[in-house]
C-alpha cells in the first residue's frame, strides 16, 4: 500500500488511542517497512509471495519485542516502532493476498454490503486453503516506474504482486474494502496488544505505551 493510504488508516485507527507524538512514531516505523531495505527479501512485512507463516512469526515477533520493552521499562520507543512495523504487515495483507476476494465469494454481485461492512477478520477466510497473496518476481521491479505499470502487468502472470495488488485506488473496487479492512484490523491489534500487556503488567504500563491515560 502507498505510504499516504498506510499514515490514513493509522491515524483513523488510533488517534483515540495514543498520544500525537507516540502515533507519529509508529507511524513512521510503519511506512519505513516499505523503505528498499524493508521491499527487499522481506515478504514477512508485507504478507507478500504466500509468506503467511513467516507474516504471523513476525507480527508475533513483534509483540514480543513490545511486551519486553514494557516489562524491562526502558526507553519506550522501540516498542512503539515494534508496533508500526507490525500495523504495516497488518494492513498490507488486506491489499496483498485475496482476503477481499474470497469474502466477496458469499455475496450475490449486486448485494455486495458497503466497504465500511466488510469482515476484517473472519477465521474460516484467513485460514482458507485457497488464501493467496501476489507472487514476487524479478520483472516486478519494473513496476516501481509508473508509467510503466500497465505494461509490467501484461508480461506478469496472474499470480504476481503487480496483477494481485489493491495497494492504491486505480487498482479497482476492492480498494475501498481494503482500506476499511485494513483500519479494523489495526484497532483490533491495539485491542489484543492492550489485553497482552494488562496480563504482564496494569494499566501504567498501557499508559507508557500509549502516552494517554485512557487508551482501552
Ligand atoms: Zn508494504
Amino acid at each position: 500500500m502507498l505510504s499516504q493510504y498506510h499514515r490514513d488508516i493509522c491515524q483513523r485507527a488510533l488517534e483515540s488511542k495514543f498520544s500525537s507524538r507516540a502515533l507519529e512514531i509508529i507511524i513512521k516505523a510503519n511506512i519505513a517497512q516499505d523503505n528498499l531495505h524493508g521491499l527487499v527479501g522481506h515478504h514477512e512485512y508485507h504478507f507478500d509471495d504466500n509468506a503467511f507463516e513467516a507474516g504471523y512469526a513476525y507480527l508475533e515477533e513483534q509483540r514480543n519485542i513490545i511486551l519486553a520493552v514494557l516489562s524491562d521499562g526502558g526507553n519506550i520507543v522501540p516498542a512503539r516502532k515494534a508496533f508500526g512495523r507490525l500495523t504495516h504487515a497488518v494492513q498490507d495483507f488486506y491489499a496483498h493476498c485475496n482476503y477481499l476476494e474470497l469474502w466477496a465469494q458469499s455475496f450475490a454481485e449486486d448485494e455486495l454490503p458497503p466497504p465500511h461492512q466488510v469482515d476484517a477478520l473472519n477465521q474460516t477466510i484467513i485460514n482458507h486453503p485457497d488464501l493467496r497473496s501476489g507472487r514476487i518476481y524479478f520483472r516486478e521491479v519494473l513496476a516501481f516506474i509508473p508509467f510503466l505499470r500497465p505494461f509490467t502487468r501484461r508480461i506478469l502472470p496472474a499470480d504476481s504482486h503487480a496483477n494481485m495488488n489493491i495497494d492504491y485506488p486505480e487498482r479497482g473496487a476492492f480498494f475501498p474494502y481494503a482500506i476499511e479492512a485494513a483500519v479494523k484490523r489495526t484497532l483490533h491489534e491495539f485491542e489484543l496488544l492492550s489485553e497482552r500487556i494488562l496480563e504482564i503488567g496494569d494499566h501504567i504500563a498501557l499508559k507508557r505505551f500509549t502516552d494517554l491515560s485512557t487508551s482501552v
